[in-house]
């Protein structure tokens, strides 16, 4: 709990009845024990921790043994592809294409579930997300977009249990890595739990990024939110902050990014799952240059269970769905920078810390083979992490105008994207 292995899924929360509580979520947002826990709710609070231990290849046999494609970045899946929700309202209040909201409404209009895990802003508090159960086509849809401050979906896993009705659940891959623990124990929390999407995950940021983005315009208090968005309007979107004042504030999300190396979540840091592997369906932007230039938004789509497949496969041929089939190779390389940040970089940090004697996630299979360059300029971004998220370092960043920033930060993104092209399980040696 106290280590960086600690994802902030919420889990240990949820199965504690009140005993472990997240009491600072504006601040460092930590499982805290505040009550009685006995041995056997300790045993469970362990068992259901993805942050020290979640074999991939264990998980991938038991959830996916018929999957027709396998690839070490990719993981299991029946089809990649570029789409987005036919329905317009739908697609524009998506985060990308609006497809993972679509597949929820459709699912619910087909009566195949009676309920959908989706994670909203709090009505009470809307600077902080809030897991809900929604039920509604307009719910869902209130539900859209992604939320890139921590969030811990799994703490609402008693709601989920007496929940009467079938599920489908979103989550991130850390949250969703303990979920299918609690299935694989056949669980009471998650047996209302029919289907599995989300989101594919870079990384996310401490609610500090917010204070921080507020700070940089004059503003100092977070109390006067009263509506935050991460992906406002048409994609790729826009950070959006409006206060109680009327004042409404807009940065452009590839701008907002330059937050990232100040208030990152370190476990983001030793994820190595980027695409979300043991979902259904798992969704993604289609970050790619014939895309980004349209607007309007489009998503990577990948099927990877044969029940997510035949949804996928029925959506199209109903129309719900606009999906254009992609090869692995292209599917890489359109996120090459994010391979490259956790399928390298993830693998590197993890034994950076092993070196150090400090705890590290044991995922049941390491990538390795790195050249030497790879590892020195690891070091160095590491090194940068650590020295950008000193509160000095973001002081400072808090006196240059954000869209500056943020522009520097958007090359060199580009750049990043460009040098990692032609990303390759079979080039990583030579790269
Ligand atoms: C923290 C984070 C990091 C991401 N990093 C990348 C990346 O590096 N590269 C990339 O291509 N895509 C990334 N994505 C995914 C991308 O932003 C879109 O979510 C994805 O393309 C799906 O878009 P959509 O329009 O189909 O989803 P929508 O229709 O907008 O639905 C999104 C669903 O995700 C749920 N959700 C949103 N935020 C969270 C959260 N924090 N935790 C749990 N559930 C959530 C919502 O409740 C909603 O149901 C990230 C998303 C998140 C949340």
């Amino acid at each position: 709990m106290r280590s960086h292995l600690c994802n902030r899924c919420g889990s240990c929360v949820g199965l504690s009845s009140g005993s472990v509580v997240f009491a600072d979520k504006t601040g460092a947002y930590r499982p805290e024990i505040t009550g009685p826990v006995n041995d056997a709710r300790a045993d469970l609070l362990w068992e259901a921790c993805p942050g020290k231990e979640f074999s991939f290849p264990v998980y991938r046999q038991k959830f996916y043994p018929d999957a027709p494609f396998f690839h070490e970045f990719i993981g299991p899946y029946h089809r990649i592809g570029i789409g987005y929700a036919t329905d317009f309202s739908t697609r524009s209040k998506g985060a990308s294409g609006g497809i993972i909201s679509a597949i929820l409404i459709w699912l619910l209009e087909k009566k195949m579930i009676e309920g959908a895990v989706v994670l909203g802003m709090s009505e009470s508090e809307p600077w902080l997300t809030q897991a809900f159960i929604a039920t509604t086509r307009e719910e869902i849809l209130a539900a859209a977009q992604s939320k890139y401050i921590i969030s811990s979906v799994n703490d609402i896993l008693p709601e989920m249990e007496a929940f009467e009705g079938r599920l489908a659940y979103v989550g991130l891959p850390g949250q969703i890595q303990s979920i299918r623990k609690l299935q694989s124990i056949n669980h009471p929390s998650v047996k209302n739990i029919r289907y599995i999407f989300g989101p594919f995950y870079g990384n996310t940021l401490h609610f500090s990024s917010i204070n921080s983005f507020l700070r940089t315009y004059g503003e100092k208090d977070y109390r006067q939110i009263t509506k935050l968005y991460f992906r406002y309007g048409e994609w790729p979107g826009n950070m959006r902050v409006e206060m109680k004042s009327g004042r409404v504030i807009e940065l452009k999300k590839f701008h907002a990014n330059y937050l990232i190396p100040f208030h990152i979540l370190r476990n983001s840091l030793y994820c190595t799952d980027l695409t979300n592997e043991f979902t259904d369906i798992s969704g993604g932007d289609a970050w790619a240059p014939v895309y980004e230039e349209r607007g309007k938004g489009f998503s990577m789509v990948i099927s990877r269970s044969t029940v997510g497949d035949k949804i996928l496969g029925q959506m199209i041929r109903e129309g719900a769905l606009s999906f254009e089939p992609i090869g692995e190779q292209e599917a890489i390389t359109m996120h090459s920078h994010g391979y490259d940040f956790k399928k390298r970089g993830g693998f590197i940090r993890i034994r950076f810390r092993k070196w150090l004697g400090k705890p590290v996630p044991d995922f049941g299979y390491t990538i390795q083979g790195f050249a030497f360059s790879r590892i020195v300029m690891e070091l160095i971004i590491s090194s940068l992490f650590i020295l950008m998220g000193t509160r000095l370092s973001r002081w400072m960043v808090e006196q240059f105008p954000p869209a500056f920033i943020g522009g520097i930060f958007e090359r060199t993104r580009n750049i990043w994207k460009k040098s990692t092209h032609t990303i390759k399980r079979s080039k990583l040696q030579e790269q």
